[in-house]
């Protein structure tokens, strides 16, 4: 579904990105670890459109998407999980689900969006969604709290639930679990598998801890100094030397 190929993000002098290429397959929840600093979120900015590459490309089923933009990239179904906004913190957390723009839905749906008087029946399918949405995560019980009040792990799967407003192809998780307690990762991760064998999203998840990677995720790639060192199994990459080595030197 993903294919990078040779691909450079440089800031000024430094090689944050420095070659990498793989491929993430589709209907795969594949997993990206590394050190810090290997180059991961850079790696995930470059693919969805918030940093252009330095040089290299990107494909999407055989499209190339090198450095579009995000919203383009959102209207092709790729999508990356974005911190709650802090304008949007005071606004509950279904309110937040609806104001997702509709991808993949044409332009007359989103304009009409905006045309308040028009569009009651649109709303009430958007408000279902949300509420479907909100069922599936297990947060039905605070839809009418503000999401600013929301625990961490609870934005985490609200952030998640916005990509579900739309019909995403692939989702993009940088660090979805950090700070997050074990009850709460482990809803998120049974949200991930279900939406991955229920809806046939495709993940890539970056994530450190080790327990939660080698549960949901196959394959596993592992980054080093801004390009792939390794791909397979949890149990693969984790008797890598290679991989030990790069661990151990940082
Ligand atoms: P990871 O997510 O694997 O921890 P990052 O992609 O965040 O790594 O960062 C890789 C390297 O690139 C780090 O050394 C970081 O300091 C550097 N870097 C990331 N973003 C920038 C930036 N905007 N300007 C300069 N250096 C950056
Ligand atoms: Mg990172």
């Amino acid at each position: 579904m993903i294919r990078v190929e040779n691909l450079h993000r440089h800031f000024g002098g430094f090689r944050a990105v420095d070659g990498a290429s793989l491929e993430i397959a589709k209907g795969s929840i594949t997993g990206l670890v590394g050190p810090n600093g290997a180059g991961k979120s850079t790696l995930f900015n470059v693919i969805a459109g918030a940093l252009p590459p330095t040089s290299g490309k990107v494909y999407l089923d055989g499209e190339d998407i090198t450095g579009l933009p995000p919203h383009e990239l959102f209207a092709k179904g790729l999508l990356r999980t974005f911190q709650i906004a802090h304008e949007f913190s005071s606004m509950t957390v279904r309110e937040n689900l609806m104001m997702v723009p509709p991808a993949q839905t044409g332009e007359n749906l989103w304009n009409s969006w905006f045309q308040r008087g028009k569009i009651a029946r649109e709303e009430e399918a958007i408000r279902r969604k949300a509420d479907e949405v909100l069922e599936f995560l297990t947060i039905t019980h605070v839809a009418d709290e503000k999401a600013g009040n929301l625990s961490g792990g609870q934005k985490k799967l609200l952030e998640l639930g916005r990509t579900m407003m739309v019909d995403a192809k692939i989702v993009f998780l940088d660090e979805v679990g950090a700070g997050v307690n074990r009850t709460l990762l482990n809803t998120i991760g049974d949200a991930i598998i279900r939406l991955n064998q229920e809806k046939g999203y495709t993940f890539c998840v970056i994530e450190h801890d080790m327990d939660f990677i080698g549960r949901l995720c196959d394959p596993v790639i592992v980054m080093a100094e801004g390009k792939k060192l390794a791909e397979g199994t949890i149990q693969e990459i984790k008797s890598n030397e290679q991989v030990i080595e790069a661990y151990l030197g940082t």
